[in-house]
């Protein structure tokens, strides 16, 4: 069974499928355990994907164990419990080697968008050494299902590209899952403020509890970043929303010398004004999530570091789906952050 895409603005539909088999050495097929659902896949619903085809399995987050290797696979057999990686990738290509794996020149394939995904009971996963964690023991496979994506985005694109560091005032505009991810993250590097900014007074909450030592709603937020800096801007300001207002914001928020960490996912054009930006001495970062912190984000989860579960708010089993995406599509009026499937 499959949670497939019926075209734009079409509800998904759970269909029986063929079951996926090994295509190349390299493959391995994955029995999900744990699947959730991402932004991306409303976008993809709304028809903002247009590449997508009908019939397309969606969902690209996932925890499963190995049903299955190819000749090449070396380092899983049947039966290890595995983290999927959002999109897999060779490892030892060109771009791989340059930390750029959603480049990945022999397939950075997206899960869910350009080969099937994870809201299924089986998946192929091409790639399979690079693109499979092992699970370490006593890690929580459900908190898990959050470093599939979510976590390696908010970290890689937020707060490394930031370039957080100790003592530095941080604005983080969004507290959606990607937002929070790039907040508990940033604490890894101990800024001395840590704004979030959200219109949702429900997030904001969540915010302060996952760390934030100031929180602000859009309308607000210049004028509180300036007070909170003592009106310098912030030496990192992290877009996670992904629309013209907010990155138009975020240039009013950072300070001299300043990173703007750009992670949402922009449909329509955003205004740059670049002389203010040079003026300030401006660097804006862009960044597709590439998952090669994945390793280093389990230790985190596996040492207790990380809060992952938190953000896990709902939990649906697989013959709910309809349920769980009208549920995570309100998010704002259900308190949704992310929605559990356990397949
Ligand atoms: P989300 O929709 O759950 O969260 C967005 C948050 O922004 C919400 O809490 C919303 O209330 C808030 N918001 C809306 N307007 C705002 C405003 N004017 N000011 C401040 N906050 C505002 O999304 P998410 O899942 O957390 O993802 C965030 C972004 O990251 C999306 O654009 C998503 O597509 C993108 N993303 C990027 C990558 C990547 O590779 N760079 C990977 C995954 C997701
Ligand atoms: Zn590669």
């Amino acid at each position: 069974k499959a949670l497939t895409y019926q075209g734009p603005n079409s509800p998904p539909q759970l269909l029986e499928v063929p079951k996926p088999e090994t295509e190349k050495p390299t493959d391995a097929i994955i029995k999900l355990k744990y699947s959730t659902i991402c932004g991306t896949d409303l976008h993809i619903l709304k028809g903002d994907v247009p590449t997508i085809p009908s019939g397309r399995i969606m969902g690209h987050e996932g925890v499963g164990t190995v049903a299955s290797v190819g000749a090449g696979v070396q380092s899983f057999k049947e039966g290890d419990s595995v983290l999927i990686s959002c999109i897999t990738s060779c490892g030892i290509c060109e771009f791989c080697k340059r930390g750029m794996y959603s480049h990945c020149s022999t397939g950075g394939w997206q899960l869910g968008n350009q080969i099937d995904g994870t809201q299924a009971e089986f998946v192929r996963i091409p790639n399979a050494e690079n693109s499979l964690h092992k699970v370490p023991t006593g890690v929580d496979e459900k908190a898990l299902v959050m470093l599939s994506d979510i976590f390696p985005t908010g970290f890689e694109c937020g707060v490394l590209n930031g370039k957080v560091a100790p003592g530095s005032s941080v604005a983080i505009v969004g507290a959606g899952p990607v937002g929070l991810a790039a907040l508990i993250t940033a604490q890894l590097y101990s800024p001395s403020q840590l704004i979030s900014i959200d219109g949702d007074a429900n997030r904001l909450e969540v915010a302060k509890s996952f760390g934030a030592t100031h929180t602000a709603t859009p309308d607000k937020a210049v004028e509180a970043v300036k007070e909170i800096t003592g009106g310098k801007g912030c030496d990192t300001v992290i877009e996670a929303v992904g629309i013209p207002d907010t990155f138009q914001q975020s240039q009013e928020l950072i300070g001299v010398g300043g990173t703007i960490a750009n992670v949402g996912v922009h449909g329509a054009k955003a205004d740059l004004h670049l002389e203010n930006l040079w003026d300030k001495n401006i660097a804006i970062t862009t960044r597709l999530v590439d998952t090669t912190t994945t390793p280093m984000l389990l230790k985190l989860l596996a040492a207790g570091r990380l809060p992952a579960e938190k953000l896990i708010t709902h939990k649906f089993k697989f013959g709910d789906m309809e349920t769980a995406y009208q549920t995570f599509g309100k998010a704002s009026q259900e308190k949704a952050l992310k929605v559990l499937i356990e397949m």
